[in-house]
């Protein structure tokens, strides 16, 4: 059998990035040159070649200014789902403020695709130990998955799960997704997106992915509009945000075409239905 992995892709403009607030404040967004509409073109084209449905992660501030975007993802039979509203880290956030900004997101997204909205995905994988209390919210609030929990120093914990696994709460489960890591003997590497997908070796991440699938399990990688962006404007941003964001931007588009080539992808909505109807 051959396992479906997932591809998701967070949507949101090259000048959404995260703790650089105080260099572009929220405020500052409609100033900035626009440059979603031809990143998520060629996200989708990309995709449609290799016949692939991938899961959407999209910004409410996305939605609710460029409702168009979503329609068109929508259109191109991919699932949509939340990356929150104003894209904040969630240990920023308090509970309330959490919630808020996720019901704005999910009603303004709603409304657009006409569709429940059944994912989450924190803005830099911040639900983590400080901010756990959000997955009961997202439970709460009707989720059927997060993809929040990044099993990795630094941003969430090297101890989280790394494969696909139901959570029990208080008041019932959620479908926990966390992004593929590399495994080594010093640490857990980042290979599912970002830089690390861009700069490790290819191999390195194909070996990654073909044990997780040997051992029966899914892989998810990552990717943002922006990646596929070589023209993006610059900013005066702090040294390792600049690596982190900049880093081999040219080659995004053919790693991803090579991804697809190797292996079998599918969304993360689609793939906890085969991982359901496998238990039954
Ligand atoms: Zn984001």
């Amino acid at each position: 059998m051959t396992i479906e992995n997932m591809i998701t892709v967070d949507v949101e403009d090259w000048y959404h990035i995260c703790g650089v607030r105080d260099i572009i404040p929220e405020h500052m967004w409609p100033n900035f040159e626009t440059r979603i509409h031809q990143n998520i073109s060629r996200l989708l084209h990309i995709l449609g070649k290799s016949d692939v449905r991938a899961t959407f992660f999209a910004l409410g501030y996305i939605a609710k200014k460029f409702p168009e975007v979503i329609r068109k993802i929508k259109q191109n039979g991919h699932e949509i789902a939340t990356h929150g509203y104003s894209h904040r880290r969630v240990y920023t956030m308090t509970p309330e403020t959490f919630r808020e900004d996720l019901k704005r997101s999910v009603d303004i997204i709603s409304s657009v695709t006409g569709e429940p909205v059944r994912g989450f995905r924190a803005p830099e994988w911040s639900i983590r130990d400080d901010s756990l209390w959000a997955l009961d919210i997202l439970l709460e609030e009707g989720f059927t998955y997060d993809s929040s929990k990044a099993p990795l120093h630094f941003i969430g914990n090297p101890d989280y799960p790394k494969i696909p696994h139901q959570l029990t709460l208080q008041h019932g489960k959620i479908w926990e997704i966390p992004p593929l890591v590399g495994s080594t003997p010093f640490a857990n590497l980042p290979i599912a997106g970002g830089w690390g997908l861009r700069v490790f070796p290819y191999r390195f991440i194909h070996s990654a992915i073909r044990r997780w699938n040997d051992q029966g399990h899914p892989a998810l990688i990552y990717f943002h509009p922006r990646e596929f962006d070589p023209e993006v404007p610059h900013i005066r941003l702090p040294l390792v945000k600049r690596f982190v964001l900049g880093a081999k931007l040219v080659g995004t588009e053919k790693r991803l075409n090579r991804l697809l080539k190797d292996f079998r992808f599918s969304s993360v909505i689609s793939v906890l239905e085969t991982i359901n109807a496998r238990k039954v």
